[in-house]
């Protein structure tokens, strides 16, 4: 099979992936052998390719929301039958015993492990799964649109859990792309006010047609003041500029995996009123059933541009570089 690999981590101008072959992998005890169908394009993605996440297997193969069709079961697996539709996302093992883990927030498990970073992905023709970690996705969504739920999405829906946004409370956005653009639909079709705050004439474009309030720049103060953000631009210096924009008790989460420097808060300004800073980390199995059983209800589609597989690299660098708004999938061809 086709499989890309993170070769040599660098600028992805560089092209620090590989195309090559390599056997359909045999699904271990509990796994689920998948073929990959699509395979959205995250920009944890680049941020493997590009070193910024140092890879925890040399070769790697990245991708974590694939979607796909369960071609082999693994010995002791149950509740899965070859030829179901199935999902793979970031999350893909935990130890189930440790202090987090049996309070409900194994998304903090010091032993958690993830697809496309310790476990090969889907920017392949195969990969594998373990069938716990393994997601049903709704039927009424195809494909493409449904991969860049399986992390933008679920990210995107954690991030906005973490905002403890009041019922019909005001939302902004820091950055507008993938993750940002599912969490508005949720937050709209639950009676906030959204109001994105980003780069580009596209992604404000998209934000205003799916019923955000406003879009401006992103150092631009909001035309009221916020209850809750997210920052999903991975850019620390928009840390302070968005705490300045909460309202007194508003909470900023900061949903991205990297983040450049924050800068020196101004306890005053940014802080004082009990505004709250928070990170998110990655998410339970939990926020993922959770969120696919929204999409359905609430129509959530991710706005989406496909790419053959063997053009992963290009589409990563269009990521980069901003090229599209909304989020890749890579569709495979084979
Ligand atoms: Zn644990
Ligand atoms: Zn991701």
């Amino acid at each position: 099979m086709r499989a890309w690999a993170v070769e040599r981590p660098g600028p992805v101008e560089r092209e620090p992936l590989r195309l090559v072959g390599r056997a359909v992998p045999e699904p271990g005890s509990g796994e689920l052998l998948v073929h990959v169908r699509a395979c959205g394009v995250c920009r944890t993605d680049l941020h493997v390719a590009e070193g910024d996440l140092p890879v925890h297997r040399a070769g790697v193969t990245p991708g974590h929301e694939v979607v796909g069709v369960v071609a082999g079961l693994g010995p002791e697996v149950r509740g899965w039958e070859v030829g179901e539709r199935v999902g793979v996302a970031w999350l893909r093992h935990t130890d189930g015993t440790c202090r987090y883990c049996v309070h409900g927030a194994e998304n903090l498990c010091p032993s958690s492990e993830y697809t496309g970073w310790d476990a090969d992905g889907g920017y392949a023709e195969y990969t594998t799964v373990p069938a716990d970690f393994a997601y049903r996705l709704p039927a009424e969504v195809d494909d493409i649109a449904l991969a860049p739920l399986l992390c933008a999405g679920i990210i995107g829906y954690r991030a906005l859990l973490r905002t403890s946004l009041p019922p019909g409370g005001r939302l902004g956005l820091y950055g507008f792309g993938g993750s940002a653009h599912l969490c508005a639909q949720v937050a709209l079709a639950q009676g906030a006010t959204v109001h994105v705050l980003t780069r580009g004439e596209d992604s404000r474009r998209l934000a205003l047609d799916l019923g955000c309030a406003s879009a401006g720049g992103p150092y631009d103060p909001p035309p009221e003041p916020l209850d809750g953000a997210i920052l999903f631009a991975p850019a620390g210096d928009l840390v302070p500029v968005a705490l300045r924009a909460l309202d007194r008790g508003g909470v900023l989460a900061v949903a991205g995996i990297h983040l450049s420097d924050v800068p020196a808060l101004r306890y005053e300004s940014e802080l004082f009123y009990e505004k709250e800073l928070r990170s998110v980390t990655s998410n339970t199995r939990e926020n993922g059933r959770e969120f696919l059983g929204l999409v359905a209800r609430y129509g959530v589609r991710a706005t989406t541009h496909a790419y053959p597989l063997a053009q992963a690299q290009r589409a990563l660098g269009d990521l980069k570089a901003g090229r599209f708004d909304g989020a890749a999938v890579l569709v495979n061809d084979g």
